[in-house]
């Protein structure tokens, strides 16, 4: 697909733009396969015939040393032999991907799923800029929230089959049109596809910095195997409580696993700074969604951040929350915030001098 044809869907929504590289068909054997031994290191014809310019300028993102040193396919390898005992995320399904076995995300084996592809002009500022952030969401979930907004996607898996080369080819594209990153949404049952497909994709001039958008639920082994390799990494803080995550998320190890997850991730990549056009390239970014009756234990979350993380880290507090899916069935989340709600949360990050909070945020700042 062309940057004008791309162009013209945005605006469509989610699960409406694919990539024209017939993703509504089966992925190929090749497709199925564990990415190649054969080292895709850059190839100079493949660069100047395949790459467009990053609107990034001299950004050089963190993965391309990876990339040409061949440790990058050698990541890619490794996490791709964790599925034969599913171990990709703190669920140790323990089930054998490879041999078509589904776990708890339900990720079809070894297949890779993606619902959407299309630069994102919603997500935090300095990630979207003037070209937007380069979304692509992943289908199926490791955490399968009964709140979640998208669980047609997330939870009834909407989407299609592709080829982890169909992947690299998204991933150009989006550079193509001017994203500023590439944005996976939901990543972690697939990380092992998308770490081969940006090996693909940076043999082929892609620059741009990879945001590694998750729900915070990581095994920290993991996250370390993606050391170099992540600029940007953009977690949930979901829930401080156990007994929450539990109810809400079947995981009643979240905030245990997830604090373990983010300080790994702060050790890579440090605070997120803007340049001076205002564009993340590196860095931490938090989210934290507020619920209602402080389901989501906001306060707790803020206090944890204060004394692990400095306090400048960039905090997205978010207030859009909305009961989808089952949360109609647990009377405590099925409605709206209020703005005290949210006002009590942002009242006590400022508190805590927690100085670097989102702009939609900040605003509710009071002197
Ligand atoms: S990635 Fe899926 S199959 Fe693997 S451990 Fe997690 S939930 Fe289970």
């Amino acid at each position: 697909m062309n940057a004008p044809t791309l162009k013209a869907l945005v605006g469509v929504g989610i699960l409406t733009v694919f990539v024209a590289v017939g993703l509504s068909s089966r992925l190929s054997p090749r497709a199925t396969a564990a990415p190649s031994a054969e080292s895709r290191r850059t190839d100079p014809a493949d660069a100047r015939s395949g790459s467009t310019p990053s609107p990034n300028g001299d950004f050089v993102p963190a993965y391309l040393a990876l990339h040409e040193s061949g440790e990058l396919a050698e990541r890619a390898r490794e996490l791709w032999s964790m599925m034969e005992s599913c171990n990709l995320c703190p669920r140790n399904c323990g089930v054998n991907r490879l041999a078509g076995a589904q776990g708890f995300c339900r990720a079809p084996g070894s297949d890779l799923v993606i619902a959407s592809v299309q630069p994102h002009f919603g997500e935090e500022r300095p990630l979207v800029g003037h070209g937007g952030s380069g979304t692509i969401f992943f289908s199926h979930c490791n955490l399968r929230c009964v709140f979640c907004q998208n669980y047609q996607i997330s939870i009834l898996g909407r989407g299609n089959r592709v080829s982890i080369e169909q992947l690299a080819t998204a991933m150009l594209q989006l550079q193509a049109f001017g994203a500023h990153n590439i944005n996976v949404v939901t990543p972690t049952h697939y990380t092992p596809h998308i770490v081969a497909a940006i090996d693909i994709a940076a043999g082929r001039g892609l620059r741009l910095p990879i945001v590694w958008n998750t729900s915070g639920w990581e095994r920290v082994e993991v996250v370390r195997l993606l050391d170099g390799i992540v600029d940007i990494y953009l977690p949930d803080m979901k829930f401080a409580s156990g007994e929450e995550s539990g109810q809400f998320a079947r995981s009643p190890s979240y905030p245990e696993k997830t604090k373990l997850a983010i300080v790994e991730m702060h050790r890579q990549v440090g605070v997120a700074h803007p340049n001076s056009e205002g564009i993340v390239n590196r860095g931490l970014m938090i989210r934290h969604l507020v619920m209602p009756d402080s389901a989501s234990g906001s306060k707790e979350v803020l206090d944890w951040i204060a004394a692990n993380l400095p306090t400048d880290t960039y905090i997205n507090i978010m207030e859009q929350y909305s009961p989808h899916y089952e949360a109609f069935n647990h009377p405590r989340i099925a409605r709206r915030i209020t703005p005290e709600e949210y006002q009590q949360v942002v009242d006590h990050a400022h508190h805590l001098g927690l100085s670097n909070l989102d702009s939609r945020a900040a605003r509710w700042l009071r002197e």
